[in-house]
């Protein structure tokens, strides 16, 4: 694999962030590591690896098959599943010790079928750990507050099945707006709530869990017994809470962007005054200038509405992406006579410090109208992850 496009993953900046989330959060309370879309497009193999080994009590997926590829690369460390999966994949739970986020009696009636049926033809005796989801106000998976001792009696009504935890997922957790402050609180109330009904059923409700890095930055009254950073872990912080934020908040967390894009100037093109570039002729030399071609474009992840917006970073300097980026090549506009880009040279699309980028994935949410979230998944498989 030599293609120039590729990502690097600067191992040291994720466990440098695993760290400081580990000091952030103390030593009594567990963490859960969000693992799910193939690491946030990090490479969810590599970085459970080093989770692995800086202790991490769980890593969390959102499909069986992601959790299967970490067993199959003999990740040994807890899973939880947070999505619902389907009666066909129950079974690999079971096998693989994956454990699954349940509300409502239909669904843990299936489970506990699976789990039966499962038990029989092996001939064992068990009982698989599952986490019941409760809906606070996040409005996605969950049980009601009043329903959870109900659903935890049912949990424990059945032969294979125990209630091993118990979770909710914060709406706003990321906003700073007093509104959205309140409504967290509403939610983690909720979830004490919840908490308590399972508790007096006689039930030992488990590992609790609701922080994911918003909550776990910002909310330090709320991480329960377990916290669940995602979008930290990769180095970046969640909307509203920066590390400005933080530091006058007097709270003392840092950490560091993990993956960098990058590519090579593949053509250098000198275009004449009036000569358009790429689909839709959306841009027009306006007098001439040199256009740098670089072979990454929409398809390896670099979103279409990046453009116009996006700058690149090749040796040290900032240039503009003219015209569409296309499925699998974009156009830069260097300026005549560049003594600086040379053909192969290196492009930066984003990255840390250390890979001499000018971009962070911020920067390009910023310019796409989205979240550093979504600019980190979206790079595909096309593009290799190469550990630095
Ligand atoms: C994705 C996810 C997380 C991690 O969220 P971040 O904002 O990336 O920290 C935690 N919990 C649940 C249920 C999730 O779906």
């Amino acid at each position: 694999m030599n293609r120039c496009t590729k990502a690097i993953l600067y191992k040291d900046n994720l466990r440098y962030n695993l760290e400081q989330i580990k000091k952030y959060v103390g030593n009594g309370t567990k963490i859960c590591v969000a693992v799910k879309a193939d690491g946030y497009g990090h490479n969810a193999i590599i970085t459970s690896q080093i989770a692995q080994e800086l202790g991490i009590d769980y890593l969390a997926v959102a499909t069986v098959d992601e959790a299967l590829e970490l067993r199959n690369a003999g990740i040994k460390t807890n899973i939880l599943l947070l999505s619902i999966c389907t009666p066909f994949e129950m079974p690999d739970l079971f096998e693989y010790k994956i454990t699954p986020l349940v509300f409502g009696t239909e669904y843990i009636d299936l489970l506990k079928k699976a789990a039966d049926t499962y038990c029989e033809n092996q001939g064992i005796d068990k009982k698989f750990d599952v986490h019941l989801a409760v809906d606070t106000g996040m409005g996605r998976i969950g049980c009601y507050p009043q329903e959870a001792g109900e659903q935890a009696k049912l949990i424990q009504s059945t032969k294979h099945l125990k209630l091993g935890g118990m979770c909710t997922h914060f709406a706003v957790s990321d906003s700073l707006e007093k509104a959205n402050q309140d409504f967290t609180k509403v939610q983690f109330d909720q979830f004490k709530t919840a908490v308590e009904n399972v508790k007096k059923e006689g039930i030992d409700p488990g590992i609790c869990s609701c922080g994911a890095s918003a909550a776990l930055l910002n909310n330090q009254d709320m991480h329960f017994d377990m916290v669940r950073p995602g979008i930290i872990t990769y180095g970046y912080y969640p909307d509203q809470i920066t590390h400005d934020y933080l530091v006058s908040a007097g709270k003392n967390f840092d950490i560091k962007p993990v993956l960098a894009l990058e590519t090579k100037v593949v053509a250098i093109r000198h275009f004449p005054k009036d000569k358009s570039v790429s689909y839709g002729r959306t841009w027009t030399a306006e007098e001439p200038t040199d256009i740098a071609v670089l072979p990454i474009g929409y398809a390896d992840g670099l979103l279409r509405r990046f453009s116009p917006g996006l700058e690149v970073t090749i040796n040290g300097k900032n240039y503009p992406v003219r015209g569409r980026i296309c499925m699998d090549q974009c156009m830069v506009e260097i300026g005549q006579n560049n003594k600086d880009v040379h053909l192969w040279d290196k492009v930066l699309i984003f990255g840390p410090k250390e890979s001499g980028a000018l971009n962070t994935a911020d920067d390009l949410a910023r310019i796409g109208n989205t979240i550093s979230y979504e600019v980190l998944t979206s790079i595909t498989k096309r593009v290799q992850r190469v550990i630095e």
